[in-house]
């Protein structure tokens, strides 16, 4: 059943349209068509209330072929088409005044009204640009973006609709020749909008998913005061670079990360080597533009590591479950890098060999398995030790009101990492004697005051990195990684991600 508007928006009501509702008992299909009606009527109503207080009024609904005219989907489609054109609304500086806007979800299906103030001789103006909202809209074949003066009288251009399947034949034409099917419309219209929510959604989640990255590298490397770390206030054990190389690094990277989220969004779970051929290509990627920006420097050859698989894995994760499920990050992970370790470590013959293949070599796997060996696991460190670290001292990664407090708990973070961590960047710089005693200061100090401004153990830990000229920077990768997981665990248990 279709009822159209003719242009001096009186509606057309004809029988001949009423095909997809034979399927329906008469009885029942009157009742329909009078809600129907009946619905309309009242959206005139508004329109023309609104028109009482001088407001021109611009309504938008979808063009929806049959019966129901909505459902939870059709409504979840409409609110995000909506929010687009009160953007649109808002760029061209149409005063709408958000406290009017009415939306409601009829017999007739879901609609909005935006009424505002204009001049007559403004609204043909007004109308054009509506009109290049439908056109450019991914869903606009599908939308009715109606304007109506205050008189409650719609503005037309005269152009007419073309069919959301045929594309260039009228709307009217395939309507009246009844070209297609109920059947055929309503699939055709349940696809578009699935593909529409479906790209939405791949946009925001990779979008967020790359802020979180970025904030949880630059939270790491911001904080003051850490053990031979690079911070704003001091290059650490660092000769070769200081604050501003990472944040030049940094931004350098970072433009990557939402195409990797993409990626992990679209991937269907199968061919886990062709994933990770693409991944280290990524990583091969940023790595360049991290060694260009620096002038040679590795800044954050691990955390380009680790961020990339955790991206990735993250995206896959939200897109097959709905939420961060645990289980499957992990296993995800650990299928992904199957076997790394064992690939890329052991009997590396490589003559322009890693600092981590370096460092296995002389050190073995039990000590040197670094970052290879933490993702193979599937991030153990985050999920066996700071995970529940976290909750003992109630950190909230979402929750930096108190700056200082916020600096003192990833602080904490950071040196129950290093308390565990084999960091094969101290491997690689010093000896494995020198590995154990940092992990005993960092235990001590954990056992020391909260406040690690008044923890006699921390100012030990920081002189022992200054002196033996160590830095741990694989922890500090680890509690970038840790500080992103956190996060997106934290949003998507209040749903706010
Ligand atoms: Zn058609």
């Amino acid at each position: 059943m279709l009822i159209t508007y003719n242009e001096t928006n009186k509606p057309v009501y004809s029988i001949k349209y009423f095909h997809p509702f034979f399927s329906v008992e008469s009885k029942l299909m009157d009742d329909i068509l009078h809600k129907i009606l009946n619905a309309k009527e009242q959206r005139q109503r508004i329109r023309q209330q609104s028109g009482e207080v001088g407001n021109a009024t611009i309504s938008i609904s979808f063009n929806i072929p049959g019966y129901p005219k909505s459902d939870e989907r059709i409504t979840q489609t409409f609110r995000v088409v909506r929010d687009d054109l009160a953007h649109y609304l808002v760029a061209l500086r149409i005063p709408v005044d958000k406290k009017q806007v009415i939306v409601r979800c009829d017999e007739a299906g879901d609609i909005a009204f935006f009424p505002f103030q204009a001049k007559q001789q403004e609204l043909p103006l007004f109308k054009e640009k509506l009109e290049a909202f439908e056109q450019t809209h991914p869903l606009g074949r599908l939308l009715d973006v109606d304007l109506f003066d205050g008189k409650a009288n719609a503005i037309s251009s005269h152009k007419q609709k073309t069919c959301f399947i045929c594309k260039e034949t009228p709307a009217l034409h395939c309507m009246r020749n009844q070209t297609h099917s109920y059947e055929e419309l309503r699939a055709h219209l349940r696809e578009k909008m699935e593909k529409f929510l479906e790209e939405r959604a791949e946009q925001q989640v990779s979008k967020q998913l790359a802020a979180t990255a970025l904030w949880a590298i630059l939270t790491e490397v911001a904080l003051p005061h850490k053990p031979g770390l690079v911070s704003p206030q001091s290059s650490g054990s660092h000769q070769d670079m200081n604050f501003h190389t990472f944040l030049a690094s940094t931004s350098a990277i970072t433009p990557h990360f939402q195409r990797v989220a993409i990626r992990g969004y679209q991937w269907n779970g199968k061919e886990p080597q062709a994933v990770l051929t693409q991944l280290r290509i990524s990583g091969l990627e940023m790595e360049k533009d991290m060694f260009l920006t620096t002038q040679g420097v590795n800044t954050q050859k691990g955390v380009i590591f680790l961020m990339t698989f955790s991206l990735f894995t993250m995206a896959y994760t939200l897109k097959k479950t709905g939420t961060f499920d645990e289980t499957v990050f992990k296993e995800t992970l650990q299928t992904l890098n199957k076997g790394l370790v064992n690939r890329e470590l052991k009997g590396s013959s490589n003559q322009n060999r890693s600092h981590g293949e370096q460092c296995f070599n002389t050190f073995g796997e039990e000590l040197a398995g670094g970052i290879r060996k933490e993702v193979e696991q599937g991030l153990p460190t985050f999920f066996h030790e700071v995970t529940p670290f976290m909750k003992k001292i109630g950190f909230s990664s979402t929750d930096y009101r108190d700056q200082s407090h916020f600096e003192n708990q990833c602080k904490r973070l950071l040196v129950k990492i290093m308390s565990i961590n084999n960091d094969t960047n101290i491997l690689f710089r010093s000896d494995a004697q020198t590995l154990h005693l940092l992990q005993e200061k960092s235990l001590k100090t954990l056992q020391g005051n909260e406040d690690l401004t008044k923890n006699e153990s921390y100012g030990e830990l920081m002189a022992f990195c200054t002196t033996k000229k160590i830095s741990p920077g694989g922890s500090a990768d680890l509690l970038a990684v840790s500080l992103f997981l956190d996060n997106v665990r934290t949003k998507t248990q209040k749903n706010t991600f």
